[in-house]
């Protein structure tokens, strides 16, 4: 590696300005004392094309894409990972001597949360809210980790069902659609239930999903993707009901570990990546 030339990762997104992903990889570089550079860059849809021609031509290791370039850039890679073909969306690219090939971190990042906390995914009943980019990465890798079954519900029923029989074609997961409304019952045999929404999303922070939280079980896991605020009221009230929990930094730190090693090949220093997001957000 040359002590001059950085070897170049980032991220393309619209807006991108408020993405934390950069700190995280740039204290990580930095403990492994690699000269790397993780650029947060505002790319608009129509100029797309010309940003990844440039990963190309500046032989980028590789980029990550953020809203709303995940789909968009699916035409203009060379391979894509097996989840990201069934997912339908990339949010990581890697630059192999200029092939182009897209993975999708953002399950993988959840699942390896729930993993370091030791939950076990093979066989378990879950429950997802939300069937919106998160939900569906999140849905897909489960089924592949193993999931017993996966139940779905959306504001929007139509999407919940498109992604249940997605997870039925495609991983033979049993898989089904649950109509959401604010009374919703936690189904008895729910081990992990997860908020794939923004419901709770800075500066929404005093939203939680409706639902009937005197389902919520003390054995049952329940998890956020929303990492800002780290404690959502989400999870605040599971806990009230005796749940364990698990915050949207887990997986947010998991999946730029992953990306770290992709395009690195070294180990993530996972504790200072998580370190430098928890300071970041207590600030
Ligand atoms: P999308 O826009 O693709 O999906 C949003 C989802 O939230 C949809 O299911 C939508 O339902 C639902 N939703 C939004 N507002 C409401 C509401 N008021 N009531 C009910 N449902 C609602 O977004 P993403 O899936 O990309 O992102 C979702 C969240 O995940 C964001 O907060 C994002 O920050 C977080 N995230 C966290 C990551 C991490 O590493 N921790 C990684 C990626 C995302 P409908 O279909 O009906 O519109």
């Amino acid at each position: 590696m040359s002590h001059y030339r950085a070897e170049l990762t980032g991220v393309f997104g619209d807006p991108v300005d408020d993405n934390p992903t950069g700190i995280v990889e740039e204290a990580a570089f930095a403990a492994m004392n690699l000269n790397y550079r993780y650029l947060t860059i505002k790319v608009l849809p129509e100029d797309l094309e010309t940003a990844m021609s440039a990963v190309r031509a500046m032989n980028f290791r590789g980029i990550n894409l953020t809203m709303p370039h995940k789909i968009r850039v699916l035409p203009m890679l060379d391979e894509l990972s097996e989840a990201a073909g069934i997912i339908g969306a990339v949010n990581t690219v890697i630059n192999q001597n200029g092939k182009l090939i897209g993975e999708n971190t953002d399950g993988k990042g959840f699942t390896a949360s729930l993993l370091k906390h030791g939950i076990r995914i093979e066989g378990a009943n879950i429950l997802v809210l939300g069937a919106g980019g998160a939900a569906r990465a999140i849905s897909v890798e489960c089924a592949l980790a193993g999931a017993g079954s996966l139940s779905i519900a959306n504001r929007t029923e139509g999407k919940a069902e498109e992604l249940a029989a997605l997870i039925r074609e495609k991983t033979k997961v049993n898989s089904a659609a649950f109509g959401w409304n604010p009374g919703l019952k936690i189904p008895e045999n729910t081990d992990i239930l997860i908020n794939a929404t923004s419901i709770g999303l800075m500066p929404d922070a005093d939203s939680k999903p409706a639902l009937d939280y005197s389902t919520v079980r003390e054995d049952m896991t329940v998890a956020d993707v929303v990492f800002n605020p780290s404690d959502t009221l989400f999870l605040k009230t599971a806990r009230e009901h005796g749940a364990g929990t698990i915050s949207g930094i887990g997986m947010l730190v998991q999946q730029a570990a992953l990306n770290f090693t992709l395009w690195t090949g070294e180990r993530a220093p996972v504790e200072v990546m998580y370190d430098t997001l928890k300071k970041e957000f207590e600030q």
